[in-house]
Order: C-alpha cells, then sequence, then structure tokens
C-alpha cells in the first residue's frame, strides 16, 4: 500500500529527495485540467485488495462503498472477488447494476428506510445492520426472516477521523436487541463495531476489540451461538505519518481478534479509505497567495478546491494531506490553507500551517497525494458555483 517515499516533510529544501513517480502523477503532470480534478488509478484499488485479503485471510471484505463509488473502483473490486457494505437503495443498486451478487451486499446502515429495506430484500439482499428497537421492528416487517447483526458503540478509538456515538447501542442494550430480533423471526447473527477511520497502528484496536469481546462472549452465556463478527473498517491509508503496511496489519488485526474470540465462524472486515484513498490524488490549483498584512508571519494559500468540493476531511485538520508542487525543490514556509469559497469555515489548515514553496503563485498546479477516499463522495453538487469534484479514471 506504501509503494511511495515521502521527501515532503517541509522546512528548507536541504532534505529534498525525489521520490518515484507514480502512473497517477505522471498523469496529472502531463494534462492540463481546467478545475480540480481526482484522478483515480483502479490497478493501485487491486493491489490494496489483495494486499489486505493477504493479511484478512479467511476475513471476507466488504468494501465500503461510501469512500468512493466510481464504477471503475466496484468494477475492479468485483473482479477481484470483493463484497460490499451499502449505505443505502443507491450503493446498493450501484452495487447490483455493475454485477455484484445480492448476497455479497450487505446493508450496513443502522438508520434506514423501511421502503428501501422492503426493496433490499425483494432484491435479494439478506444481511442488515441495526443498533435500536424500532430498527429490528422496521426489518422483520420489511425483511422478514432476514440475518441481522447489532452494531456496538465504540467508546473508545484512537482514530484520525473517530466516528463517535452516532452509532452503535451500549453492552446493556446489545443483548436485549439480539433476543429482541429473534422474537421478531429474524435471524441475529452477531455483532458489528468500527474502530474509527483512520487507525493507523494496530495496537490501536486493543481497547475497542476487549470492549466487543467481552460483550460476545456475555451473549454466548445467554446462549445466543453468534456466528458473525463484523469487525467495520479503519484500515488506514498513508498521509505523511507512519503506517503499518497493509498485509501486515490485517495480519495482527486477525490475531488480536483470534486472541479474543477465538474461532469465530465467520468474520468480516469493510475497509473504505484502505483500498482506495492510495488509488487517488487530486489535480489543483493555487488561486492566490497572499498576506494579511506586510508584517503577517504566515502567508495564505486559497486553491481551487476546499472543504465544500472534496475537502471535507480536513474538518477540525483531522485528515492531513499531503503537497506537491513543481517548487518542492526550493525553499518552504508555513502558510494557512484555504479552499475558494465564500464561505469563511472554509479553512483548510490554520492551527497546523502546511510548509510550502515560498516562490508559490497563483496558477501553480499543486497535487494532493493520497485522495482516492472520501474526497468525490464528500464533494457538494456544486455550492458557491464551484463545480463538483470530477473524476478521471486512468
Ligand atoms: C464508513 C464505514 C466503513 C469504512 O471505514 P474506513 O475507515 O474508510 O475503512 C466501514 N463500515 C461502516 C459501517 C462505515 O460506515
Amino acid at each position: 500500500m506504501n509503494a511511495y517515499v515521502t521527501g515532503l516533510a517541509g522546512g528548507a529544501a536541504v532534505g529534498y529527495s525525489p521520490r518515484p513517480i507514480s502512473r497517477i502523477e505522471a498523469h496529472i503532470r502531463s494534462n492540463v485540467f481546467d478545475r480540480p480534478t481526482l484522478v483515480l488509478d483502479p490497478a493501485v484499488v487491486a493491489e490494496n485488495y489483495r494486499a489486505l485479503k493477504a493479511g484478512l485471510g479467511r476475513a471476507s471484505i466488504h468494501y465500503a462503498v461510501k469512500a468512493n463509488p466510481e464504477t471503475a473502483i466496484i468494477d475492479t473490486l468485483i473482479a477481484e472477488g470483493s463484497h460490499f457494505d451499502a449505505a443505502s437503495k443507491g450503493e446498493i443498486e450501484l452495487c447490483l447494476a455493475r454485477g455484484a451478487r445480492p448476497q455479497h451486499i450487505s446493508f450496513g446502515n443502522t438508520i434506514k428506510r423501511a421502503s428501501d429495506i422492503a426493496w433490499a430484500f425483494d432484491n435479494g439482499i439478506r444481511l442488515f445492520a441495526a443498533d435500536a428497537e424500532e430498527e429490528i421492528e422496521k426489518i422483520a416487517d420489511n425483511a422478514p426472516g432476514a440475518e441481522v447483526y447489532i452494531r456496538l458503540i465504540v467508546d473508545v478509538t484512537e482514530a484520525d477521523w473517530p466516528l463517535s456515538r452516532k452509532f452503535g447501542c451500549a453492552r446493556d442494550k446489545a443483548i436485549y436487541l439480539l433476543e429482541l430480533a429473534r422474537r421478531h423471526g429474524l435471524n441475529p447473527v452477531g455483532f458489528s463495531f468500527h474502530v474509527g477511520s483512520q487507525t493507523r497502528r494496530p495496537q490501536m484496536w486493543t481497547a475497542t476489540l476487549d470492549q466487543v469481546a467481552a460483550i460476545w462472549h456475555q451473549a454466548a452465556d445467554a446462549g445466543f451461538e453468534l456466528t458473525l463478527l463484523n469487525i467495520g473498517g479503519g484500515f488506514p491509508a498513508f498521509y505523511g505519518e507512519e503506517v503499518t503496511p497493509a498485509t501486515a496489519y490485517a495480519a495482527q488485526i486477525m490475531e488480536l481478534v483470534r486472541q479474543r474470540f477465538g474461532k469465530v465462524p465467520r468474520i468480516m472486515a469493510e475497509p473504505g479509505r484502505g483500498l482506495v484513498a492510495e488509488a487517488g490524488m487530486i489535480a489543483a490549483e493555487v488561486m492566490l497567495v497572499s498576506r494579511k498584512s506586510d508584517s503577517d508571519a504566515h502567508r495564505w494559500v486559497y486553491l481551487d478546491i476546499g472543504k465544500f468540493s472534496g475537502l471535507a476531511e480536513t474538518i477540525d485538520e483531522a485528515i492531513r494531506y499531503q503537497f506537491i508542487t513543481d517548487r518542492d525543490h526550493e525553499v518552504t514556509g508555513p502558510c494557512v490553507l484555504a479552499g475558494p469559497s465564500c464561505d469563511s469555515a472554509d479553512v483548510l489548515y490554520e492551527k497546523r500551517p502546511v510548509h510550502l514553496p515560498l516562490g508559490l503563485k497563483a496558477g501553480d498546479q499543486v497535487i494532493i497525494r493520497n485522495c482516492g477516499a472520501y474526497t468525490s463522495s464528500y464533494s457538494s453538487v456544486g455550492f458557491n458555483g464551484f463545480p463538483p469534484l470530477a473524476v478521471v479514471v486512468l
């Protein structure tokens, strides 16, 4: 997953070292773009799938479609044998239309419209997530007899992009929901959780796995023969801070799972970012470089892409992208980086400024690395008249 060497630390140009140029970067450098454009290489997705699969072993991979729903990515993953985790009718329709089999698609959102559950069931989907009484009732009414797993809340996370308390139920409720599902004629098969997106090291999973295992064993003691453990996503991508390579990472997670759960009949994982982030780079452009006053220590650099046009994960400066310019051999200095829209929330990095070449100026191309996840799918349709992120597939 980490085929790149980094020479992008910022500061003076002394440590600059050339990197191998990927197919994606070569394409961006040799083309002119009239608006921010995400360039994707499906071959990298296939590579990442194989690397994760090698570590996950018998666990099945359900790609979290929301990370990037580009049809070329879905096609590539179907060819690799991937399964899919869909959050909506639209995502299920997409996967089915590209040829995924319904028994390989889970409806993993815990907040589903009743008519969408019925539609999914009619189309062969048999595996659903729930974390509340009403959701169990909706599934029982609209997908009678289906398999359901209960999503558990994760309140210990070391992820760069935590998923907080929006999803999942607490331990005291989990077993009750299994019971409720059974009473409603559903098949309660197990539990799911999400450790938090961009969890950089396998060791960061241990507290979450401990919590989930405690509930798993409690359910077994209560007489439930659970057959499915859904370990969710969280597999990291490289954004400048060191991450464990994919195969070793996945193998270590499986070992941590084995130590705590023993032999679980079915394990599934739902990677999103870990499969697609490194398969894309964005071609962007500097719109303006300025200083607020002559004594201002920081330059402001405004790009033609911002929070509303693809870089939503810069909220709270959570995900720190890396930037490549044609001037990376020059001396760099700190800047506040911002998007082009007339919304003052559209500042990307200010608390921790970004180091960019001092010679940077309007019109310069900027390449944003490892942007294949949660960019095009997060881009607004055209806030403030800026078009949605364009996508080019190699
Ligand atoms: C978004 C999501 C994922 C993917 O998470 P990554 O951190 O991108 O791997 C997996 N499972 C569920 C339920 C999700 O909502």
